[in-house]
């Protein structure tokens, strides 16, 4: 991938509980040109969760496949499942549009290396009290789960200076219309 056609490849990533979809929600309601990699993943579908559209549900077998075939253009694991981002999808829509991943720090860092001209971005919690009190507001999990994802948030949050941006998710719209100048000023440095 050469972004030849100066397309924007952004990588979002943050800390469970940041409120990544919400953001990314109002973002492609501002920019419904933007297109958005589905993931494939070896984690079960939660309620609600279809096919195709939040991920591509695969077996641990299937995955390792794709791994091996270089279908994927990063994978990590997290909380011992796989997920990856399938290259051809983002290799073929970065011709006619910009790019949004939405990806823990792992495989955000494995797009850096392979693309440089891609632009990493980190939403951040207004505060660590903050972020455990969304995770907990969730009502959805046990005490063992949310301290879980406390400790991964703060080994998320321990990478931020190795993105390309840090936003704070205090307000989701202006989060939103902060990561969407990003994505142009990017689009004027790639010209
Ligand atoms: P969840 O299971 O809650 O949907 O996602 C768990 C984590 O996996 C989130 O931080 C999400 O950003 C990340 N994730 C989703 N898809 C991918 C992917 O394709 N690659 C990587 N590296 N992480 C992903």
């Amino acid at each position: 991938m050469n972004n030849g056609k100066k397309h924007v490849l952004a990588v979002i990533s943050g800390p469970s509980g940041v409120g990544k979809g919400t953001v990314i929600k109002i973002m492609f309601a501002l920019r419904p040109d933007l297109k958005e990699s589905v993931s494939c993943t070896t984690r079960a579908p939660r309620e609600g969760e279809r096919e195709g559209i939040e991920y591509f549900f695969v077996t641990k077998e299937k995955f390792e496949n794709m791994i091996q075939g270089g279908q994927l253009l990063e994978y990590s694991q997290h909380f011992s499942n796989y997920y990856g981002t399938p290259r051809a999808f983002v290799e073929k829509s970065l011709e006619t549009s910009d790019v949004i991943l939405e990806i823990e720090v792992d495989g955000a860092l494995q797009v850096k290396r392979a693309h440089p001209s891609a632009v990493l971005i980190m939403l951040l919690p207004p505060s660590m009290e903050e972020l455990a009190a969304r995770l907990c507001g969730r009502g959805t999990e046990s005490g063992e789960k949310i301290a879980q994802r406390m400790q991964r948030a703060e080994y998320e949050l321990s990478k931020k200076d190795m993105y390309d941006y840090c936003v704070v998710n205090d307000d989701a719209e202006v989060a939103a219309r902060k990561i969407l100048e990003i994505i142009e000023e990017q689009k004027e440095a790639l010209k």
